[in-house]
């Protein structure tokens, strides 16, 4: 059963040491702090709270909680990644991978909508629609969760269900409860937010205080047919794309990465390679290509391993910098863009 206390105000996680003071008109000011200390270590208990006095963990038991949302389903890919299945406490359901990067180090990915409106027509989020955004205790809990099964992370990035950009309020607060120095201190620099290409947020992150860096999933540098399977160039063409780039590299002096997912026989070709090798002319990125990951019932085939190799060849002969994300985690449906599919 979850809890019923759904609203935000009453759910712990997903609020600051002074928020925590404040909501729960606590006697004492430092044990909020104390409070929010006990949440960053994954304790959801107040009873388990032993530096509070026992009347007052008794009272935020009637009347608040730390969490809202449970952890339902565990699956685990041979590879070593790991997908939990949440469920929220008005009956959705999202979910959250454990990745590894090549140094093994442990990274959590997180949904920060229910679906996905952008409607990118090779991704299994997309086809799902927007439900609702999440609130800034359920992107927490997600990252809470995934700590309690699989040990301490080391880096976080918003490249899960959903457009981060269209939820920027509910991501800044998680930041801010995620690296608070009192609380779980993750450092900003171990935090990549991704965006499907929405420039009014690109130049928003770039203006913000967060230390934070920025993916974008570009897939294609051909405007048409990026049109055709990404309808957010629409309201946000290529040209003003790179505009909102180039501002983030010169604002924040950080390197971008662009992300290809790479479709076979459409964004393949040495003509793909060298739109992709002119949009990059005078920014500063990262190239990740993601070799697509299969979803049931989209029109669309993973290129061959060859396929690949010949269009990194075509990238990098161009002295672009290039990486090729390794295929992981596609057994438990959990690689970029399987994530939200029903029956999981
Ligand atoms: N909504 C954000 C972050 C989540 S998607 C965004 O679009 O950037 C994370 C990455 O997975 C994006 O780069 C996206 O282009 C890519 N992706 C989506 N569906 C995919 C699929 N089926 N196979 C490989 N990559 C996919
Ligand atoms: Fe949404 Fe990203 Fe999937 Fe596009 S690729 S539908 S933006 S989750």
């Amino acid at each position: 059963m979850l809890n019923d206390h759904t609203e935000t105000g009453k759910i712990l996680s997903g609020l600051l040491p002074e928020e925590i003071s404040a909501a729960c008109n606590l006697t004492q000011r430092f044990h909020a702090m104390q409070i929010f200390q006990w949440i960053a270590r994954g304790t959801e208990l107040f009873a388990d709270m032993t530096n509070i006095p026992l009347k007052e963990r008794e009272r935020l038991t009637q009347d608040f909680a730390v969490h809202n949302s449970r952890c339902g389903t565990v699956l685990k890919d041979p590879d070593g990644t790991v997908k939990l299945g949440i469920e929220l406490y008005d009956g959705s359901r999202i979910e959250t991978v454990l990745l590894f990067d090549k140094n093994e180090r442990k990274t959590a990915c997180v949904s920060c909508q229910v679906g996905c409106p952008m409607g990118c027509t090779f991704c299994q989020t997309g086809q799902l629609g927007c439900l609702r955004n999440l609130a800034p205790n359920e992107i927490v809990e997600q990252f809470l969760h995934l700590e309690k099964i699989c040990g301490r992370l080391d880096n976080i990035v918003f490249m899960g269900m959903g457009e981060p950009l269209l939820n920027l309020g509910a991501i800044s607060k998680t930041i801010a409860i995620l690296t608070h120095p009192k609380g779980r201190n993750l450092s900003h620099r171990r935090i990549t937010l991704s965006t499907s290409g929405i420039c009014k947020g690109i130049y928003e992150l770039a203006d913000s205080s967060f230390d934070i860096r920025l993916a974008v999933s570009l897939t294609t540098a051909d405007e048409a047919l990026r049109t055709e399977l990404m309808p957010v160039t629409k309201a946000n063409p290529l040209p003003e794309l790179k505009k909102a780039i180039r501002y983030f590299n010169e604002k924040t002096g950080k390197r971008v990465t662009l992300e290809l997912a790479l479709l076979k026989n459409i964004n393949t070709s040495l003509d793909a390679a060298k739109q992709v090798c002119a949009f990059t002319q005078g920014l500063d990125v990262h190239i990740n290509l993601i070799p697509w990951n299969p979803v049931d019932s989209l029109p669309y085939t993973t290129p061959s391993d060859s396929e690949v190799r010949t269009f990194y060849s075509y990238l990098t002969a161009a002295r672009l910098n290039v990486t090729v994300r390794q295929k992981r985690g596609r057994t438990i449906g959990g690689a970029c863009g399987q994530l939200g599919k029903k029956s999981c």
